[in-house]
Formats: C-alpha cells, sequence, structure tokens
C-alpha cells in the first residue's frame, strides 16, 4: 500500500538557489523533449512513437550539451521524460480530454520536480535529500515506517516549499469491530448528515473568505496596475532597460499575501473533511452514501457553491481509502428518489422543493426532518443491496 506524506521543508538560502536550478533543469528537459518530439511529428506524422526508453537514451547527450543538467538528480529527469511520453501517449489516445502537452513556463507559479532516489533520515526534524544534501524539515517521525518510493520537492505561490513523500508500507491497520451501520446524507446546510440524527456542520469560514476576496480584488487591480506602467515604461524609447510584470514588488507581495490565505483555507477544510470521516470510520463497520455526480449537480449553479465548499468529492475519495485502510466497509447507492420515501412505510410522496425542511407522512403520520429521512432510506438501500450483511446482524440494529 502506498501512503502519502506532506512535510514542509526549510531550505538555506544557497539551496533555495539550487533549487531554483534544479526547478529549471526538469523544466529544460520537459520543453527541450517535447519541441523535439513537436519537431518530429511535424516532418513526417508516419514515424513511430518514441517510448521511454529511447527517451531516457536522450538524457546523457542533453547533459552532454548542457552541462548544467548534471547538477539533478538523475532520477528527476527520468520522471520527466516518463510524464512527456504518458502525456504524448494520451493525446494520441484521447485527444478530447487530455489536448496536445504544452510547454512549461519560468512564471508557473508552483514549482516542482519529482525523483525516485532514496531520502535518508539523518536526525529528528533533518533529511539527507539527494543533490540538496542536508535540509530542515518539519515532522520527520511519520515517514520511520516505511520504505520511500519517491520524493517530490515545491514552491508553492505562498513561497513555501513543501516535500512530498510516497511511502510504501507493509500492510493495512483494520481498527476494532464495533458492528454498526451509517447512511449519509450530503446536505448542503450541514456537511454530512447521518441515520442516526447527527448533523455534521459545514466549515464555518467566513472570516478567511473575506480575507480572500479582499485581497483578490487587491492582486488584480495591483496587476493591471503594474501591466500599464510596465507597457508605459517599455514603450518610451529613453529607457534602456525593459521591465517585465514580475518586477512590481507590491503586485507580487500581495499575491503571495493572497496564496497563503487561500492555502489556509484549503488546509482547513482538508483537516476538517480528515477529522469527520477518522471519526466515520472508528464508529461504523459499515457507511453506506450516495453515489453523486459532483460534476452533473455543480451545473446547478445555485448549488455549485455549497457544494464546492464541501468538497463532496475529497469527502468521498477520503473515506474510501480510509474504510480500505482500517478494514470497513464503504457501500454507494444511487441517490434517486432517497427524499421523496418515507423511511418508515416506504411511501412515495413525490417530489419536494429543496426549502422544504421537515414533512409529515400521508399514509402513517410520521414527521421527518428531510435530511435525517433521507439518510435512513440511503442506508436501508445500502444494506438491502448487499444481502450477506444480513447474516452479521447489523440490520437487526439499525431498523428500529
Ligand atoms: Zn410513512
Amino acid at each position: 500500500m502506498l501512503k502519502g506524506v506532506k512535510l514542509r521543508l526549510y531550505p538555506k538560502p544557497a539551496q533555495q538557489m539550487q533549487l531554483t536550478q534544479l526547478f529549471g533543469n526538469d523544466r529544460f528537459v520537459w520543453n527541450q523533449l517535447l519541441a523535439m518530439m513537436n519537431q518530429r511529428y511535424e516532418n513526417n506524422p508516419a514515424l513511430p512513437r518514441l517510448n521511454n526508453y529511447q527517451l531516457d537514451r536522450l538524457l546523457p547527450c542533453l547533459k552532454r550539451e548542457y552541462p548544467f543538467l548534471k547538477e539533478s538528480d538523475s532520477s528527476s529527469l527520468q520522471v520527466v521524460t516518463k510524464n512527456l511520453n504518458q502525456a504524448w501517449q494520451n493525446f494520441f489516445k484521447v485527444p478530447a480530454q487530455f489536448g496536445k502537452p504544452r510547454f512549461h513556463s519560468r512564471r508557473f507559479l508552483r514549482q516542482s520536480y519529482t525523483g525516485k532516489s532514496t531520502c535518508q533520515i539523518i536526525a529528528k526534524r533533518y533529511l539527507k535529500l539527494p543533490k540538496l544534501g542536508y535540509v530542515k524539515t518539519s515532522k520527520t517521525g511519520q515517514i520511520t515506517a516505511g520504505k520511500i518510493k519517491r520524493y517530490t520537492i515545491s514552491h508553492e505561490p505562498t513561497g513555501r516549499y513543501y516535500l512530498a513523500l510516497q511511502i510504501e508500507v507493509s500492510d493495512a491497520q483494520p481498527l476494532p469491530k464495533t458492528n454498526q451501520a451509517v447512511g449519509l446524507d450530503m446536505g448542503l446546510t450541514h456537511l454530512a448528515i447521518s441515520s442516526d440524527g447527527i448533523k455534521y456542520a459545514t466549515l464555518n469560514a467566513k472570516w478567511l473568505q473575506t480575507q480572500i476576496e479582499r485581497w483578490q480584488r487587491k492582486t488584480s487591480r495591483q496587476r493591471y496596475q503594474a501591466t500599464v506602467a510596465v507597457r508605459q515604461w517599455n514603450h518610451d524609447q529613453r529607457h534602456f532597460v525593459q521591465l517585465e510584470l514580475a518586477d512590481y514588488q507590491n503586485w507580487q507581495r500581495s499575491r503571495q499575501i493572497k496564496a497563503r490565505y487561500q492555502a489556509k483555507l484549503a488546509n482547513q477544510r482538508k483537516d476538517w473533511l480528515h477529522q469527520l470521516t477518522i471519526r466515520l470510520v472508528r464508529q461504523y463497520d459499515v457507511i453506506v452514501i450516495e453515489d453523486l455526480k459532483v460534476k452533473n449537480l455543480q451545473k446547478n449553479h445555485h448549488l455549485a457553491r455549497s457544494m464546492a465548499n464541501a468538497g463532496w468529492g475529497r469527502f468521498r475519495a477520503m473515506l474510501t481509502y480510509k474504510c480500505d485502510w482500517y478494514g470497513k466497509q464503504l457501500i454507494t447507492v444511487s441517490p434517486s428518489y432517497t427524499s421523496q420515501q418515507c423511511s418508515h412505510c416506504g411511501f412515495q410522496s413525490g417530489a419536494k422543493p429543496l426549502a422544504v425542511r421537515e414533512w409529515t407522512c400521508v399514509k402513517c403520520g410520521r414527521h421527518h426532518d428531510r435530511d435525517i429521512n433521507a439518510a435512513i432510506n440511503i442506508l436501508q438501500a445500502g444494506l438491502a443491496s448487499r444481502p450477506e450483511l444480513k447474516a452479521t446482524g447489523l440490520e437487526r440494529a439499525l431498523v428500529k
């Protein structure tokens, strides 16, 4: 099993310079090889496509021609050729979905490279990375468990450096069984509503959102002003030096502040989801959720915003791997009719507008909370779809 760990890196100024070079080397190799492949295709489209091995064979030639490539971890250049080959193949297989591989720009906000060499843990919070040497990091304690398969060093728009590791861990560690099942309805006012009647709240990040909006406005205004100033300066014949947009420091600075607020909000959302999913996985053996097509729902403009906030897709992905990891079961059911049906007697009461939060069943007279009723329906549908669960006595526990 592969596990991802992300650490913060604190490179020294000299190492930061070196990293700029290493990011640039990977980009350089990508662009050189892509240009070559484009040219080759243009000359004769009938030529057989280069495979990974053939691309790797070109690397030593490139290194002889451009000696600065020797400063890179050579495994990272192999990752570049592999990605390029994959992108090229995807383009030929499904052009509508993937599009033509593009050249990488020095101005991309996020710079990164991936390598496959070994990273050693030297001491608490100190790693030895290929070519870079000793780098200070955050919490190395998470790494000791397994073998590091590949590493990615990145420089984010926030100005911070990160190290993402792919670690091979021997096997899953199942959590103790609780013999309980739960159905979850994904709400708009709440992140999730369980069939036990618990409503899990969405993250309240109003302050952060205001800050982000404020800095977005400010950044775009400053960017516009800088663009005008750069054009005027470059147009003026008296100046010998040409300016670039990046020379405007106040715009750069506020762009970084904006990025930091955005990153903070993203981290809070991720953490919120982690807390909820781990809680669910600890508490229940079987979790039933709706098989929502998030993409389809997002086309509905009113729902889109709160949905993107709640991060349903990510919630589901987290539940999937955590259930795998901890030996629990995740069932997905079709979302049709879950909010129309009475969970007590099964009466179909027809479609109701979203504004109706509570209703009473005409047939059996039971009063329902819309979301909890839907969650119970989801749970029942999920258990009905897996006859093997009946034997475990789960069903008896829930249908009261
Ligand atoms: Zn009823």
